[in-house]
């Protein structure tokens, strides 16, 4: 292989960390990529290889808010399915060909791409509500993270799993950054 300036080292990024235009109204906490996260990203010389929204490929950027249970629906598993095959077929290709990929990254506090924390309500009737349905983050994966993990498991494909918290309330920036930083 020719050699050139590239490092060879990929990060697989959750969309929103990319293009918080994705996320649902009210929750974006950054105008356009989440900085810290991408800082340092550019600073180590990781490439980012960025996932689909697999809520906005679905559902549209004029979804509202939802839990877990309401994205646990087979169309929504096979939506998902979808998704992470059309990565991991990327990842395969990438990792044959000796490029490292270091971790992925999803986004703790979200139904799907949750990887500690993800907001659940086990009591949601599925009513029109008059207000959006209450929720509690509970320490498991969202649905996209769950079908990513399974179709990776059957790809024999073993790549670590980051959180990066949507807010200081499901995980602190600077840990997730921190176990980032030791895979390097
Ligand atoms: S956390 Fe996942 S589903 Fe939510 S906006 Fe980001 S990429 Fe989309």
């Amino acid at each position: 292989m020719v050699e050139d300036k590239r490092s060879k080292k990929i990060v697989v990024a959750t969309h929103c960390i990319l293009n918080q235009n994705a996320k649902i109204q009210g929750i974006a906490k950054f105008p356009g990529v989440i900085t810290p996260v991408v800082d340092f990203l550019v600073k180590s010389g990781l490439g980012i290889l960025q996932m689909p929204c697999p809520e906005t490929t679905y559902l549209g950027i004029r979804r509202w808010q939802y839990v877990k249970e309401q994205y646990d629906t087979p169309a929504f598993r096979e939506h998902c399915k979808k998704l992470a095959d059309f990565i991991l077929n990327q990842i395969e290709d990438y990792q044959k060909s000796g490029y490292k990929i270091v971790a992925i990254l999803g986004a703790d506090g979200s139904p799907s791409c949750g990887v500690n924390k993800t907001p659940r309500n086990p009591t949601w009737s599925g009513l029109i509500p008059e207000k959006l349905p209450s929720q509690k983050q509970v320490a498991e994966k969202g649905v996209y993270m769950e079908v990513l993990e399974d179709e990776m498991k059957k790809k024999n494909l073993n790549i670590p799993l980051i959180g990066i918290p949507e807010t200081p309330e499901v995980g602190s920036m600077e840990d997730a950054l921190s176990r980032l930083k030791k895979l390097l």
